[in-house]
């Protein structure tokens, strides 16, 4: 379904990302991804390569745009290209406001926000030039209705629809396509890494009676890349088993 496309991903280490990395390197796209250290991006195209999977890793500082334009145009220089970029790095949090400091708050922000801003504000440029291009981000569940704890991730979330509906409206007269995906509880180390006060009443509440796992997300982001989705923009989809609250 991505025969010929050059798509970064970012977050590609492991969880949703890393799983979107693999499913794209199956439909035949050539996959850059992106992570926060040498030496997880190392492990994941290490692993990759296990499964018969060539990637190119980076380490930008996402909230670096001076860096993460430099790494940018030496991969479109190297690829003649940029067809898709999913912005998927992201970091959570589960403090309640009185035990949250206020760059506790804004390290949120960063990345989740400032960071999609700046990979997005670097792409652009290349795929204009090339006549097109998919960007997706990675949204939550809790875009919808904020979480009861650790605010700062859904105040994140509801931002990136924002950039998300408001870039799509921009950019579509430049071909660009820009949609999220808006996953609900899915099994990667972000859950396992939430105390069990807070998950265990939500898978009760997910009506599909499941966590959803990586490849659930993939195969959203897989559709939302492909021209299968050509007349898609704008677009949140859920992908949380109805489990939207
Ligand atoms: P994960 O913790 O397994 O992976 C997070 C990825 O983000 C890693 O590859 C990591 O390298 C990268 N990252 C984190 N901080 C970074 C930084 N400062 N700079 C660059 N990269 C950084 O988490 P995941 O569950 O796979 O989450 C991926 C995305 O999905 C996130 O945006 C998250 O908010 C979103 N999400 C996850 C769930 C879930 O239930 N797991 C639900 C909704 C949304």
């Amino acid at each position: 379904m991505l025969k010929n496309k050059v798509a970064i991903i970012t977050g590609g280490t492991r969880g949703i990302g890393l799983e979107t990395v693999r499913l794209f390197k199956e439909n035949h796209a050539n996959v850059i991804l992106f992570g926060s250290k040498k030496e997880t991006v190392a492990k994941a195209a290490e692993q990759l390569k296990s499964e018969g999977f060539d990637t190119d890793g980076y380490y930008p500082d996402l909230n670096d745009y001076d860096e993460v334009y430099k790494i940018t145009e030496q991969i479109y220089q190297s690829y003649g290209q940029i067809d898709i970029l999913v912005n998927n790095a992201g970091i959570s949090a589960n403090k309640r406001i009185e035990d949250t400091t206020s760059s506790d708050f804004q390290k949120i922000i960063d990345i989740n926000v400032v960071g999609i801003f700046n990979m997005t504000k670097a792409v652009v440029p290349f795929m204009k030039r090339n006549g097109g291009g998919v960007i997706l981000n990675t949204s939550s569940m809790v875009s919808i209705y904020g979480q009861p704890s650790g605010a700062g991730y859904p105040t994140s979330k509801f931002a990136v629809n924002g950039l998300t509906k408001s870039l799509a409206r921009e950019l579509a007269p430049h071909h660009i396509r820009v949609n999220a995906v808006a996953p609900g509880v899915i099994n990667t180390d972000m859950v396992a890494a939430l105390p069990k006060e807070i998950i265990e009443p939500l898978i009760k509440t997910i009506p599909l009676g499941r966590v959803g796992e990586p490849r659930d997300i993939a195969n959203a982001f897989l559709f939302l890349a492909s021209n299968m989705a050509s007349y898609i923009t704008g677009e949140i989809l859920s992908v949380d088993g109805a489990a939207r609250s």
